[in-house]
């Protein structure tokens, strides 16, 4: 959720009035650059953002890319991942809010302290917040994101 330059980790709308909430990030800064012809969509501060937000950055930038159709890459000494294209912010924003909400949050305390895991390609969640654990439930399997899960994350928690 955003509001007011804020990402609220979070998929309860009222958080945003909530002004002791903990689990709130900047948004991060995204911007356009033309390589030798080809538009890139460019997110800085990237190792910054994916602390936030507890996620590898090969992983986000991968999951993002995979909502966009494009082709993606991370750049580590210069601290930034790039999308192939010429996306809206609106439209990378987006993604990243489906991300997190789909994948990030606890289901049952909403909280973004989960770790997830995999068992027999299924995906889990464990909630360091509340102690919840189960299968991700509102993923498909066909899901290209639950795919770049499955694939990246470790077996065992
Ligand atoms: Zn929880």
């Amino acid at each position: 959720m955003i509001h007011n330059s804020t990402l609220f980790l979070s998929s309860d709308e009222n958080t945003i009035f909530d002004t002791s909430y903990r689990y709130k990030i900047p948004l991060p800064s995204i911007k356009k650059e033309n390589k030798k012809g080809t538009i890139i969509t460019k997110l800085e501060n990237l190792d910054k953002f994916c602390r936030g937000i507890e996620m590898d950055e090969n992983v986000f930038c991968k999951c993002i890319a995979s909502k966009l159709s494009c082709s993606s890459g991370v750049n580590s000494p210069e601290n930034y991942c790039f999308w192939k294209g010429d996306y809206p912010i609106q439209e990378i924003l987006d993604s990243i809010c489906f991300l997190i909400r789909s994948f990030l949050l606890c289901v049952q305390c909403d909280k973004p302290e989960i770790i997830i895991s995999k068992k027999k390609q299924t995906l889990h969640q464990r909630c360091k917040a509340c102690g919840h654990i189960s299968p991700l439930q509102n993923n498909s399997k066909n899901d290209k994101i639950y795919q770049i899960f499955l694939k990246h994350v470790q077996t065992k928690i």
